[in-house]
């Protein structure tokens, strides 16, 4: 650039909500990491609370980036703040939507700029779900660059929910096995297995109406790029050729918790126990080699009462160790004397409010994953080349429970689509010490090695994102 040029002043917009916010600063880190050599700032846009979450989970703001700033936008909550924390989540959702439509993300962009000193946001890096951002984008006279945090598939989903809904019409109960043969890409997946709101559910949920809005608006929209949370290999060629076709500036460069650069910070070496309070990674270290198996729901899916018991019974008799990550209001939910007996056989089983998954899944001691299938969690057992079972609950898990059992290969999904003692213990056994687990190991290793490869120096996801910085600092 220039000399007189001023410098690049992205900003990011998250989706202040479950896993999303956490998502995109661990990618606006990468982002303001990488960018800093191009004299770079970045604008956090988010919601007080989420902020404040974050800044919680990071432990105080020293692990970030000097180059990167929070920016608050509007929640769309009307006052008194003291009882906005009784809204449900997603009414929370929709007020943000709605003050996101009228104007919220402008406003964000304005407190970027002033925060900045007066130097004009550049381009608009942000959650694919935050559609709004595009048109507040065009108004600052920025490109708008998507970041989609779930699976290819989804979103190609998300992009023909159209097309699906003319097919398959109200007969999403009656064709829920059928093969969605002629929509491009979608071959391998069933009607039912669909993200919800696209052919079957509340159509009106605000998630639905959301990534209905935004399938219409990315082709339009996205001209720049699309950052993808996959890594070339993943994605069957079908479903990256179908993709190409309705957004052709795909940039594949996830996981995107692999862009982060290692923390090599002294306070990240002399704190390992601040990620770890319930000590996981020291009970990991007790068990041999691929012996454990890792059981979580992510950050909002529960299973009903009735089916944590079959999960706890199904562990028991599996006879496998386990760590079991699990929101502690569902503790009282778990048959009598079962954290006693876990605890007591001292090796049994850990049962944690939360844990640390990435790191986790990563132990030589973890052998198998039960999940719930959320694309996060593919991702991060891929990596590692772990085996999973999936409970699949809502949203896109189902479709991504799919690609996991029936495309990759590397997992199952439970019979029913609900845990039942039996099942558990079975397909733990399965993954642990069986021939079926043999394979699926040795196709998750495969995309282990694959997923190594894409982000070893020169790999391709490494370019990519090279690619999406340059793009993004130049505009
Ligand atoms: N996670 C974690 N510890 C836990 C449970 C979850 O670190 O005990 C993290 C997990 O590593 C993943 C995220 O929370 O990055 C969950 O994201 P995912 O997309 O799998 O599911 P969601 O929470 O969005 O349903």
């Amino acid at each position: 650039p220039a000399a007189s040029s001023p410098a690049p002043h992205v900003a990011v917009v998250a989706f202040p909500f479950s896993s999303h916010a956490a998502v995109l600063l661990a990618f606006a880190r990468a982002l303001a990491a990488a960018a800093a050599p191009a004299g770079a700032t970045i604008s956090f846009l988010s919601t007080a609370s989420s902020i404040a979450q974050l800044r919680r989970a990071a432990g105080g703001a020293g692990g970030m980036p000097g180059n990167l700033r929070f920016v608050e936008v509007p929640d769309g909550a009307p006052p008194p703040a003291a009882e906005r924390a009784a809204v449900p989540v997603p009414r929370q959702m929709e007020l943000f939507m709605a003050a996101a439509e009228a104007g919220g993300v402008e406003a964000g962009l304005e407190a970027a700029r002033a925060a900045a000193g007066g130097v004009r946001v550049s381009c608009v890096v942000g959650d694919a779900f935050v559609w709004p951002a595009a048109e507040a984008a065009a108004a600052a006279g920025a490109p708008w660059v998507p970041v989609w945090t779930a699976a290819s598939c989804a979103l190609l989903a998300h992009l023909r929910t159209d097309a699906l809904r003319a097919d398959v019409g109200d007969q999403a109960v009656s064709r829920a096995d059928e093969l969605l043969v002629s929509h491009p890409g979608l071959a391998s997946y069933r009607v039912r297995d669909l993200p919800d709101g696209v052919v079957s559910g509340d159509f009106n949920y605000v998630i639905s109406r959301l990534v209905h809005r935004m399938g219409q608006v990315l082709p339009r929209a996205a001209a720049a790029a699309v950052a993808l949370n996959t890594f070339p290999g993943l994605d069957p060629p079908d479903v990256t050729a179908a993709l190409a076709e309705l957004l052709p500036n795909c940039l594949p460069l996830g996981p995107y918790h692999l862009l982060l650069p290692k923390d090599t910070t002294a306070a990240a070496a002399a704190a390992p126990a601040a990620d770890d309070p319930h000590g996981c990674l020291a009970w990991l270290d007790r068990h041999p080699a691929r012996s454990v198996v890792y059981v979580s729901f992510g950050t909002v899916a529960s299973p009903r009462p009735d089916e944590l018991r079959e999960l706890a019974a199904g562990l028991e008799s599996s006879g496998a160790p386990f760590l079991w990550s699990l929101r502690e209001d569902s503790w009282p939910l778990l048959p009598p004397g079962f954290l006693d007996r876990a605890s007591a056989a001292g090796s049994g089983g850990l049962v944690v409010p939360w844990a640390p998954q990435v790191a986790v899944l990563r132990h030589a001691a973890v052998g198998a994953f039960v999940t719930h299938a959320g694309w996060g969690s593919v991702m991060e057992g891929v990596a590692s080349g772990v085996p999973m079972a999936c409970r699949p609950f809502f949203g896109d898990q189902r479709m991504n429970a799919r690609s996991v059992a029936h495309v990759w290969g590397f997992g199952a999904a439970f019979e029913g689509a609900t845990m039942t003692r039996a099942g558990v213990a079975t397909a733990v056994g399965e993954m642990l010490r069986g021939e079926e687990g043999v394979r699926m190991r040795a196709r998750a290793r495969d995309l282990q090695a694959a997923v190594a490869a894409a982000f070893a120096p020169g790999g391709a996801c490494r370019r990519n994102f090279d690619k999406f910085v340059e793009i993004v600092c130049r505009a």
